[in-house]
């Protein structure tokens, strides 16, 4: 491997980054699309209405002038699958989505959300100390690079629950938390979204899983069974609420539940709630180990 081809990943990198996060924010997925569409179809309060049809305009406005679907630029969270072949070591790699991140800020410009967790001090151009976020997963026989990114507003994320369950509560005990925490929620994540759980693994695993759970495609099943019949029962359940949308009364209080899953201790039973607003944003990049690449904004 030359220093000039590490080079020129380390800019492939960090252009996909700077080149994602904007798009991320500006050109939500086909998928989530359908969803509030279909969302609009099966709501029946007046004012669930008037709310859809006001985020349906919101998107519409966002196409027409190029723009930022909200306000909130959210905190830069990248999902990295790296191939053993990848000729760009992770370390550069995040440093590489790190100037991305900052060159996107920068150069759109977009709001800097990123503050010192004690003194609230912004920390610059929405990057800081361990931020951006990135999640990274190790592929072999495999010479690519997968990148997603996945911005995550304040309102939904705050919108976080996690609950050391006993084995004893079993899937019941899974359903009333995840239940308990949406109501408890109410309109603060600005329904409808997408409700990631994680079950199983440790409480940081569960956790984990629960924010993998909402960056994939809106309404797509498990490939387990079980879980996917646990996914549909929420989502039946959760939708019972009369939450509605953003939280003023209806129908459609989420537009899917996703559920990940990992084993266990046998005397433990984690469950995490991660709720993704409306504005589920992400886009991904396909990066060669030569160099090429494209962008995928609905994977
Ligand atoms: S929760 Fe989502 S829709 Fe609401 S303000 Fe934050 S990013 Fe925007």
């Amino acid at each position: 491997m030359s220093a000039a081809t590490t080079t020129n990943l380390a800019q492939v990198v960090e252009d996909a980054a700077a080149h994602l996060y904007v798009w991320a924010l500006k050109d939500i997925p086909q998928d989530l699309r359908d969803a509030l569409a279909a969302a609009r179809g099966r709501e029946t309060s007046r004012t669930g209405i008037r709310v859809l049809e006001t985020i349906h305009r919101n998107v519409e406005i966002a196409d027409e002038q190029r723009n930022l679907v909200c306000q909130d630029t959210g905190i830069a969270v990248y999902y990295c699958r790296v191939g053993e072949g990848f000729p760009l070591h992770p370390a550069r790699i995040y440093a590489a989505l790190r100037a991305g991140t900052e060159r996107a800020t920068i150069e759109h410009p977009l709001r800097s959300n990123t503050v010192h967790t004690l003194t609230r001090e912004n920390t610059g151009a929405n990057v800081g100390y361990r931020v951006p976020i990135v999640h990274w997963e190790f592929v072999p026989d495999w010479d690519g690079l997968d990148v997603k990114c996945v911005p995550k507003g304040s309102g939904s994320e705050n919108m976080t629950f996690l609950k050391m369950l006993v084995p004893a509560d079993g899937v019941k005990g899974i359903k009333r938390f995840v239940l308990d925490s949406i109501v408890g929620a109410g309109g603060k994540p600005c329904p409808p979204g997408i409700v990631g759980v994680g079950i199983g693994g440790s409480a940081d695993y569960a956790m984990h899983l629960a924010k993998d759970a909402i960056s994939r495609p809106v309404g797509t099943r498990n490939s387990d069974p079980l879980v996917a019949e646990l996914e549909a029962d929420l989502y039946e359940l959760l939708n019972e609420t009369g939450i509605g949308p953003m939280g003023l009364g209806g129908d459609v209080t989420v537009l899917a539940v996703h559920v990940e899953h990992a084993d266990t201790h046998m005397t433990l039973n984690p469950v995490a709630v991660n709720y993704q607003c409306w504005a589920a944003r992400r886009a991904s990049a396909h990066i060669a180990g030569d160099g090429t690449f494209d962008y995928v904004r609905d994977s």
